[in-house]
């Protein structure tokens, strides 16, 4: 069984008043935390920890993905790609 991702990225400006740059501005993987427990802190694939109120959860990748966090994760969404594509375009072989 796969757990859920979020796609988190931080807030331009952070709840300490420091303002994040939009090169920094990546959208990160988080594994969605067990149900019954409440983290201080979500803790991102590449091991960002995502404080509360300083990351905003996108219901669609935006912008640059984080790379380490694609490569740390089980990116359900490019093995579905893999499955698709040569279902897309492209000539089938029949
Ligand atoms: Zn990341």
């Amino acid at each position: 069984m796969t757990r859920a991702l979020i796609l988190v990225r931080l807030k331009p400006r952070q709840p300490d008043g420091s303002m994040i740059g939009e090169s920094r501005r990546t959208c990160h993987l988080v594994p969605t935390p067990e149900a019954d427990a409440m983290p201080q802190f979500l803790t991102a694939y590449c091991g960002l920890r995502i404080a509360p109120g300083s990351g905003e959860v996108l219901s669609s990748p935006v912008g640059m993905p984080c790379e380490p966090c694609l490569a740390c994760s089980p990116v359900v969404v490019l093995d579905l790609l893999r499955h698709v594509r040569p279902w897309l375009g492209g000539p089938v072989e029949r």
